[in-house]
């Protein structure tokens, strides 16, 4: 058999000869991208222009390729319309944003969870099947090398790159020594603002960084880690900040302590409760993982767990992974299922569950994931269905339910204008807060954009200054591509007059609620948007008196 890596060469090998393109073929290419700046077709005129020896159309990989020529050597002007219609995967970045994986490098995990595999040379739980890992051990886990070749991967098949939501997986960060965080942050805005490529350790510090990156050409939009709920103290959300983090993923796997227990998780239900208050009071976007089937888990058990997610003054995830327990070849788990203790469900039980599961999330919440992107190979026994979630929407469909989570109402290729939608205040109260999940809808339901306001029980809870006294804007999203061409563009919030509505919204809230400032949680390369509506830099946040 042969080896990953050989299979990777292979590919890379027929990539790079898919893309070396003859003379004639540039000048198709050119010829069709002029067509489409005339209003042409891209069907029509790509079978206008065929390649010359009858070897069919010219592809767009070709054409975005061309474009960048023209682009760089400044014969065009950007065109975002014309770009839009030669991209390759259009959905992958429909919110505006585009998301670099990067992974740490493979340091041990001090958890013992029975479900959790362990390769050699990946961080635990990773598997290098895994495109995410796969990327990772091609770049030897180098933080720059991951960021930029992602960056000129993506480029190439024509995705925007200004705006980067860095999302950084791996071990548990803030388990690493404090120095590697740092470094591997600083790397990961050096190769954003296109600097520094050899590391010379004395080139900038990383404030520095992302101070030059507030201007730079792949500005950072997000910046997500990843940790155990027991890993959160008080003292981590102040260098989180200076680290430049915005959204935090926990794998919080159950809320029932028997459960985690029996799963050896190594910690309980009240340090996932204190992990996500926490995070909350500091303004942070929050990601939980939610695993059904887990050891001494039911269907049943599992209906009622997920429950508790929503309940008042519990968790209230912004956004939720749910990644069923998947029995997998040298774990502890696959132990006991030979032994006849443990029991996955059937594909048939599964997808019955989570599409009951899926019409009970709440419209303030997202999620990411359904099914965790393992190759069906690695799994033992139960579900090897990778594409369960179309599965689920399907049967969803069937039985005339619907989700509302954030991810099913987002806008997609519908145009929207600021005069149809409708601005809506949902409020609800997880643990020490009180949430106003502030949305455009458009007349049909769709989401247009959205606003996260937290009113903290106590704005000290934190100890960190720049939050005394003030509720918080955690998040402001303004669908991207679905913009009519031509919208102003700028900053996270793509549509100006949206995300300014939904920021004044926000502010008329604060005020009446008693809070004399807003702070936002900025990431860097948002500042300058935050600045432009009066907004300006404190210790970690921006500010705002109000
Ligand atoms: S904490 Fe995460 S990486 Fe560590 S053993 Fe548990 S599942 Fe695996
Ligand atoms: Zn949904």
């Amino acid at each position: 058999m042969q080896s990953w890596v050989q299979l990777r060469d292979m590919k890379a090998e027929t990539w790079k000869k898919k893309r070396a393109y003859s003379d004639a073929e540039l000048a198709l290419a050119l010829a069709i991208l002029e067509d489409l700046k005339a209003g042409v077709d891209l069907n029509v005129s790509q079978r206008d222009h065929p390649k010359p020896d009858g070897g069919g159309f010219i592809p767009k990989h070709a054409l975005v390729a061309v474009y960048y020529q023209m682009v760089d050597s400044g014969q065009w002007e950007e065109d975002e319309a014309l770009l839009l219609k030669i991209r390759m995967k259009p959905t992958r970045t429909l919110s505006g944003v585009t998301t670099v994986t990067v992974l740490t490098d493979d340091q041990p995990c001090p958890g013992t969870c029975i479900f959790c595999p362990q390769e050699t040379d990946l961080p635990k739980s990773y598997l290098s099947e895994e495109p995410g890992a796969k990327r990772a051990l091609e770049n030897a886990f180098d933080p720059y090398a991951q960021v930029s070749n992602r960056i000129k991967a993506l480029r190439a098949v024509g995705h925007p790159t200004d705006k980067i939501e860095l999302l950084i997986l791996g071990g548990s960060f803030n388990a690493y020594p404090k120095t590697y965080q740092e470094w591997f942050v600083r790397r990961c805005f050096d190769a954003m603002n296109e600097v520094n490529p050899e590391d010379d350790p004395n080139f900038e510090s990383l404030p520095e960084a992302q101070a030059r990156n507030v201007h730079a050409q792949h500005r950072n939009v997000g910046l997500v880690v990843e940790t155990r709920p027991d890993l959160i103290a008080r003292a981590d959300l102040a260098w989180f900040r200076y680290l430049g983090v915005t959204k935090v993923q926990m794998g919080a796997q159950s809320l029932d302590d028997h459960i985690l227990e029996i799963n050896q998780r190594g910690h309980t239900t009240a340090e996932t409760l204190r992990a996500v208050t926490l995070l909350r009071a500091g303004g942070f976007k929050i990601v939980l993982h939610w695993m059904p089937n887990l050891l001494g888990a039911t269907p049943k058990s599992d209906r009622e767990d997920f429950k508790r997610l929503w309940e008042d003054s519990t968790y209230g995830p912004d956004e939720i992974k749910i990644y069923p327990c998947q029995l997998l070849e040298g774990t502890v788990l696959y132990d006991i299922w030979q032994q006849g203790g443990y029991q996955p469900y059937s594909e048939a039980t599964l997808l019955d569950l989570i599409a009951d599961l899926k019409t009970t999330v709440p419209r303030h919440c997202r999620i990411n994931r359904i099914i965790r992107d393992i190759p069906s190979t690695y799994v033992v026994a139960g579900n090897k269905n990778t594409s369960l979630r179309q599965d689920i929407q399907r049967e969803m469909k069937r039985r005339n339910t619907h989700c509302e989570c954030i991810r099913c109402r987002e806008v997609r290729q519908q145009n929207v204008t600021a005069g149809t939608v409708t601005l809506h205040d949902l409020v609800y109260h997880p643990a020490h807060a009180e949430e106003h999940f502030l949305s455009f809808d458009t007349p049909d339901d769709k989401l247009a954009g959205f606003l996260r306001l937290s009113l903290p029980e106590d704005t000290t809870r934190t100890g960190i200054t720049d939050l005394e006294d003030a509720a918080i804007i955690r998040e402001v999203h303004v669908y991207g591509q679905s913009l009519e061409v031509g919208e102003a563009r700028s900053g996270i919030a793509q549509h100006s007059g949206l995300g300014t509505n939904l920021i004044e919204e926000a502010e008329k809230i604060a005020l009446e609620n008693g809070f004399k400032k807003l702070a936002v949680i900025a990431a860097v390369g948002t500042r300058a948007y935050y600045a432009d509506r009066g907004f300006s830099m404190g210790k970690y946040y921006m500010l705002k008196d109000l």
